[in-house]
């Protein structure tokens, strides 16, 4: 199997994006690491399906990633179980819609804290070992917002393009290490926390489904069908390969032609 003796780190994979990718990864023998919130006991399932996929080992954090005593404590978890992390997928976000002058300051600052900081600090604690074994694959799920901005999200569209930027000087700094650094930019992507959106929209817009599907949520995307987890793990995956070595410092849109535009 392709990651067999390797170990992946995905934040936020209790859920959406990041739970697909671990499981992409799971399935191809490596160990995991997840990490998120949510309900004990669907966590413990996902965590034990993660092991019976492939026969990989899999640990859970329930680390909050906004505080960084609790992102080392998560790093020190996993190395400590498994010498390294191989592959760390940058993951975990949230978002806050507001316009600039009315943005709550304390959502700015989690928003930054969880989408931008805290993928410096796994970056900078996964790197040593990564060196030390020369071979790494630094994921991180950026979004269309990293490269185009939709009105009040300013902190979210700071966070992603920042973490666009920090990729890129990853990819320069660890060009000759044997380890790539790059982002995947969805646009919108069928998780939960999309559909979930649809009924309140519904309601507040006086709109069918369709309408808030097609003139709402999937206007800016020119193919106007959503994004699947699915699709973001196969990139994930293949990022992994040896096939992708020489892909580094890249950000990935997968957005059904949105930044085309
Ligand atoms: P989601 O809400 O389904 O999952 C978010 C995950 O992050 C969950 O596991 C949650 O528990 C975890 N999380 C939240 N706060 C945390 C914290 N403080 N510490 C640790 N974990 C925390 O969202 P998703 O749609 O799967 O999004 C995943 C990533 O993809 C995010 O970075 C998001 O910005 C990005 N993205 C999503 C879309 C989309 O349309 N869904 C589009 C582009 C980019």
């Amino acid at each position: 199997m392709l990651l067999e003796g390797k170990t992946a780190l995905v934040t936020g994979s209790t859920s959406g994006i990041g739970l697909a990718i671990a499981q992409a990864l799971a399935a191809e023998g490596a160990n995991l690491v997840i990490n998120g919130f949510g309900d004990a006991a669907k966590i413990e399932e996902e965590r034990a399906g993660l092991e019976r996929i492939a026969g990989g080992k899999a640990l859970y954090s329930d680390s909050d990633l906004t505080r960084v005593e609790a992102i080392e404590a998560m790093m020190a978890q996993a190395i400590g179980a498994f010498g390294a992390v191989d592959i760390l997928v940058n993951n975990a976000g949230m978002q806050h819609v507001a316009p600039v002058d009315q943005f709550p300051v304390d959502k700015w600052d989690l928003i930054i804290a969880l989408n931008l900081t805290a993928a410096f600090h796994t970056t900078r604690l996964a790197l040593p070992a990564m060196k030390a074994k020369g071979w790494g694959r630094i994921i991180n799920t950026a979004s269309a917002h990293s490269l185009v901005a939709s009105p009040n999200k300013s902190a979210y569209v700071a966070a992603k393009h920042g973490i666009a930027g920090l990729t890129k000087t990853v990819a320069l700094e660890t060009a000759l290490d044997g380890i790539t650094a790059n982002c995947i930019s969805p646009g919108y992507v069928w998780t939960p926390l999309v559909e979930n959106q649809i009924p309140d929209t519904m309601k507040a817009r006086g709109l069918t489904r369709e309408q808030v599907m097609n003139d709402v949520l999937l206007a800016a995307q020119p193919t106007k069908k959503f994004v699947t987890v699915d699709q973001v793990a196969a990139l994930a995956l293949f990022l992994c390969r040896d096939e992708a070595s020489s892909m580094t410092g890249a950000n990935l849109s997968m957005d059904g032609g949105w930044t085309a535009a």
